[in-house]
């Protein structure tokens, strides 16, 4: 059998493959098990932050592989105790929780949240999310997910989550209330269509929360970790979350979630409270710290100037109606459908994504120039074809 054969045979067929078995692959290029080439425009969905095989994290990532690979969290690590130092120094929170994805930091920022407006009021335990968010598939952060696609099949859901219309103040006023223990949200909406938040609503959101004292719990498991050109893009709001979440880019392609949590919530969860068997196991927390200290204003920047370079480009092309998103965090509004455009682009060697009705780009952050140029003339000659 064939790797797909075996693949359908045996793997739970959750996902819609494509055609595609990639099998290695360098910085932003990577290579099919037939050999052929393509231009990385995904990262694996913003994890492989530095692309593939980066040669610096790889170093990281193998020396903690030769020193010890696991040990339980009734130790501590060397790795764990400097990604945690890492973390609260570049944004100023105060404690951090390790779990291994981007839903399991988002059930501890819901259980923190919770135990926050519980310890003050039983009652005080709803939160707002937002219509159109995503914040993961376990079946609490299906519940906080505001789309109803999500809220099928899986019944009974967790309860006391209820959603406001992103970007209308009004609708979150209404729901608010001292009942509510936090408002929860993406700066920009990723799966939902890379819809950024705008600046009145962000502000009114943390005016709001004062007012109740609701906290602000921010998802920033896409948005974070350069990803938009800041470290997190709540920066770009000039917000200072109560806990936020992150995963996905933040070790650079290996499973890693955080919750970092500011000083007001600081001890919200005590001994015993919370736990994970791997989570800030050493080798992932090896690879963030390896991401993270490379991420200073000078990258950061860099990321600035070639994503602004890619939407130039990007916008001279035909059958492109519009653009949203933030630096590396890009949705493309066209006038063909976007899977068909996606299928197109992989036949032609450039592997990009979707969200509803976009095409999504997520480049790795040190993707080259010239990977970036042949990335666009395979998009520009796809969307002329069509
Ligand atoms: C991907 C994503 C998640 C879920 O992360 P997993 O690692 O797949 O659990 C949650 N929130 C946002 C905003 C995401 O983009």
């Amino acid at each position: 059998m064939n790797i797909k054969e075996k693949d359908q045979k045996y793997i739970m067929p959750t996902y819609g493959r494509l055609d595609v078995a990639l099998v290695e692959g360098k910085g932003s290029t990577l290579k099919d098990s037939e050999g052929k080439e393509y231009i990385d425009f995904g990262s694996g969905i913003a994890v492989n932050t530095f692309g593939a095989c980066d040669e610096e994290w790889v170093k990281a990532v193998t020396a903690q592989l030769n020193a010890i690979q696991h040990t339980s969290n009734y130790y501590y690590t060397k790795p764990c105790s400097d990604l945690a130092e890492l973390l609260c120094e570049k944004t100023g929170m105060s404690k951090v929780f390790f779990s291994n994805s981007g839903a399991e930091a988002n059930e501890c920022a819901i259980k923190a949240a919770r135990k926050y407006g519980t310890d003050k009021n039983p009652e005080k335990n709803i939160i707002i999310t937002l219509k159109n968010s995503f914040h993961g598939r376990t079946v609490t952060t299906l519940s906080a997910t505001g789309q109803d696609v999500f809220h099928k099949h899986f019944t009974p859901f967790t309860e006391g989550f209820v959603y406001a219309e992103a970007n209308n103040i009004e609708s979150l006023k209404a729901l608010a209330s001292p009942s509510c223990c936090a408002i929860m949200f993406e700066c920009i909406q990723g799966e939902g269509g890379v819809l950024p938040l705008t600046q009145e609503f962000v502000e009114a959101a943390k005016k709001i929360a004062d007012e109740n004292d609701m906290l602000i719990v921010i998802d920033e498991v896409q948005t974070g970790n350069g990803r938009t050109g800041k470290l997190y893009a709540h920066e770009h709001y000039d917000i200072k979350p109560d806990i936020f979440s992150t995963a996905k880019g933040l070790a650079g392609g290996l499973p890693i979630g955080a919750t970092l949590f500011s000083e007001k919530v600081k001890d919200v969860l005590p001994a015993g409270s919370h736990g994970s068997t791997f989570g800030g196991n050493p080798i992932a927390a090896a690879g963030a710290v390896n991401v993270l200290s490379r991420l200073d204003n000078d990258f950061l920047n860099t990321v600035e100037e070639n994503s602004a370079y890619l939407w130039s480009k990007l916008r001279e092309i035909k059958g492109v109606k519009s653009i949203c998103g933030k630096g590396y965090m890009i949705g493309i509004e066209t006038e063909t459908d976007a899977k068909e455009i996606l299928k197109k682009c992989l036949e032609n060697g450039l592997l990009v994504l979707t969200a509803k009705d976009k095409v999504r780009l997520l480049p790795p952050l040190n993707i080259t120039k010239n990977e970036l140029d042949k990335g666009i003339s395979i998009f520009k000659s796809v969307m002329e074809s069509l």
